[in-house]
């Protein structure tokens, strides 16, 4: 912990000849200088006890106005806290864990964490120490104050809370005598195509080892992964789980060995395939993930329904795939995921009305590609067989129309009538582009020619019966710019789409994994509503620039195609625990909580980023650990904004890293405290680039999760 040193020096020299009356000398008066006269007490000293350890300080606690004030020194950094003083403003912090106080000498206002209280009796300096209020100081950080009236003895007890027990290191600690814990529940889920077993533990899993077992080692001959878990205790009845997926057939259960206790988990595998074995943050449980199923492509085949054109795809289970339409030729890809070709790759030769030849391939590990060759902009449906998939190509019912993707979005609109009216709109929340032309002008017919190519997801042509006109609806799945071209000569319209993320991304020099572009990411900007954050002032509240800055990674990230939520969108309070159930629910991939600091030591500056401890060496299965979130957070932050570099911290209680269950981390941007930090935080170039360095972070940490 870097500690601040402190001015006490000055006051030191002006009162350095005055005698300070200690508790040792209980039957003599003790005199005490403060307000600028000395001031004679006659009451019998005060004592005071930490933890139930009796302390003595070279100043005693003060009775002053019946309550109590205590050195700020000698006493909370005791207990754990951090002080500083600014003797040019006679102002004490106090920090500790989540809480900042802010005291000022001789004033009986508090700030705690930038919100203010008043006190009941004002910090005052005595024979030159610094003599915060007790109770209020005590309480405010969670700790028990108690005044024993028969012994003069003010007791400060501080108890983690029962929140701060689930902190690995309390357990640890705690349970330093291999006292044997009970296995409780042995789940498997399927996530995203993996399978993941989960065995759940009372309390901490402090040891364990997994080994594997080949077919041929194995009587039944199928390979096995099996976990001993020491000092534990088996404690449920169901001993084998069918499981009788692509990659597990059971997990047994068993009390392997007693004294010392050791529960075995069997688990038998169908097929050899790669795993992962992780705890949780608490160490209470142990999650094995399986690799994605594998769907075999046994079967791919040319069929005509009803005068309809379809391709039949037969596979072991069914894979969603991904329909991308491309143009120049037109054709449309059908990429399964966690699919393997069971059979050669070729080309078959159709012939039909709309399909002309169908070609597969193994794409690549994990994606069987297959690709259609079409006539025109058929329209496609999808629709689930006995044995896989059918999809099947329709004569479209929109016409006039034609999308090409070959360089940017482009649609063109043909018409004989040359220039025509057209109404523009743009909705950015549902990210569409429409334009609205006279029916009585152009026949485009109606429908929906389905696309996802990245830029366009989809094209809607909306007749409107009532106002006798069509809506041309293009449904982006990137931000795009749009600009439409008549073509008075050839009656064509033209519509250009150009991606505007494109240049972001360009200009910021980073490139997206297309694989990121599956991955949930949550915004989260401190504070909000009735929970100002830190306040300097009238001039500044931390919530502020925590959601201008948030609001700008949101617009960024959204722009490049991720799947991103914000907790909120406006100066509203939302609770911690919310904020992290919130993304807990989305089952997102990286949290990002963005912040600024606040410090009683006006000179302290810069960034920090804070993340949970025991994210430091585990992934949890999200391919990134936290901390590393961190280091890549705090790296780009500070490269970007020139701040003062504060470093990583690690904190194992603040509710949003702790009860997130993905990567998670606070970007503590700035000081709102510090001069210079303020003033580049109003300024609108200095937030765009907090905004910045946090995007770029996110595409870092998500481009390295999936590669991971
Ligand atoms: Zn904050």
């Amino acid at each position: 912990m870097k500690r601040v040193v402190a001015l006490f020096l000055y006051i030191i020299l002006v009162l350095i000849n005055i005698p300070v009356y200690a508790q040792t000398n209980p039957a003599n008066t003790a005199k005490y200088f403060y307000d600028g006269q000395w001031h004679v007490y006659t009451i019998p000293p005060t004592f005071l006890q930490i933890n139930g350890e009796n302390v003595t300080t070279d100043m005693p606690p003060i009775i002053f106005n019946d309550r109590s004030v205590v050195p700020a020194r000698a006493v909370f950094e005791k207990l754990g806290a951090k002080v500083t003083w600014d003797g040019v403003k006679s102002q004490v912090g106090i920090s500790m864990n989540d809480t900042n106080i802010l005291l000022s000498i001789n004033d009986k206002n508090a700030l705690v964490n930038g919100k203010s209280y008043e006190m009941d009796i004002p910090p005052k300096i005595i024979n030159s120490r610094t003599m915060i209020p007790t109770r209020f100081v005590a309480e405010t950080l969670g700790m028990e104050v108690d005044w024993v009236a028969n012994q003069r003895l003010i007791t400060i007890n501080y108890k983690p809370s029962k929140e701060d027990e689930k902190d690995i290191t309390n357990i640890i600690a705690k349970n330093p005598n291999n006292i044997d814990i009970k296995i409780n529940k042995i789940e498997h889920t399927v996530k995203n195509s993996s399978l993941i077993i989960k065995i759940s533990a009372d309390a901490v899993i402090s040891e364990y080892s997994a080994f594997e077992l080949d077919a041929n080692q194995s009587q039944d001959n199928h390979p096995k992964l099996v976990l001993d878990i020491k000092n534990a205790i088996l404690d449920f009845e169901t001993r084998s789980i069918e499981v009788n997926n692509n990659n597990v057939l059971r997990i047994r259960s068993a009390q392997f060995a007693i004294n010392p206790n050791i529960t075995r988990v069997v688990i038998d595998l169908n097929n050899w395939t790669s795993y992962n074995v992780e705890e949780s943050k608490d160490k209470k449980e142990i999650y094995i993930t399986f690799q994605k199923e594998i769907s075999n492509i046994t079967g791919i085949k040319y069929k005509r329904i009803s005068n309809v054109d379809a391709v039949d795809i037969h596979m072991d289970f069914i894979q969603k795939p991904d329909v991308v339409r491309l143009t120049s030729p037109d054709r449309v890809f059908i990429d399964i995921p966690s699919a393997e070709l069971e059979i050669a790759e070729r080309v078959i030769t159709a012939r039909g009305k709309i399909v002309k030849s169908i070609r597969y391939a193994q794409k690549d590990n994990n994606t069987v590609r297959v690709v259609v060759d079409v006539k025109g902009q058929p329209q496609s449906e999808i629709e689930e067989t006995d044995d896989g998939l059918r999809l099947k190509f329709i004569n479209p019912s929109y016409k006039n129309i034609y999308y090409s993707n070959k360089d940017n979005p482009q649609l063109t609109i043909y018409s004989n009538k040359g220039l025509i009216n057209y109404v523009e709109k743009i909705d950015v929340d549902s990210n569409s582009y429409t334009i609205t032309v006279p029916a009585s002008e152009l026949d485009l017919g109606e429908g929906r020619l389905d696309i996802n190519d990245g830029y366009i997801d989809y094209i809607d042509i909306v007749k409107n019966t009532k106002s006798k006109t069509t809506d041309i609806i293009l449904k982006s799945q990137k931000t795009c710019t749009y600009s439409v071209q008549a073509k008075t000569n050839s009656g064509e319209i033209v519509i250009n789409a150009v991606p505007t993320s494109n240049n972001l991304n360009e200009l910021l020099d980073i490139e997206i994994d297309p694989r990121a572009k599956k991955k949930i990411v949550v915004v989260d900007p401190g504070h909000g509503g009735k929970d100002p954050g830190a306040i300097y002032y009238n001039e500044i509240q931390e919530k502020d620039p925590n959601l201008d800055i948030s609001l700008r990674l949101y617009k960024m990230l959204k722009d490049s195609g991720i799947q991103v939520y914000i907790t909120r969108k406006d100066d509203t309070f939302v609770e911690l625990a919310d904020r992290a159930e919130f993304a807990n629910k989305l089952n997102a991939s990286l949290f990002i909580s963005v912040h600024n600091n606040a410090m009683g030591d006006p000179n302290y500056d810069g960034t920090m980023t804070l993340y949970y401890p025991s994210s430091s060496s585990y992934t949890f299965g999200y391919g990134i650990t936290g901390r590393r979130l961190a280091q890549i957070a705090q790296e780009e932050m500070v490269k970007r904004l020139g701040t003062t570099d504060r470093g990583l911290r690690e904190r194992p209680r603040l509710a949003v890293l702790r009860r997130t269950k993905m990567p998670a981390i606070i970007a503590e941007v700035a000081f709102i405290t510090n001069y210079s930090d303020r003033q580049k935080l109003k300024t609108d170039d200095f937030r765009q680039k907090a905004a910045e360095a946090l995007y770029i972070a996110t595409i870092r940490a998500l481009n390295e999760s999936v590669s991971n």
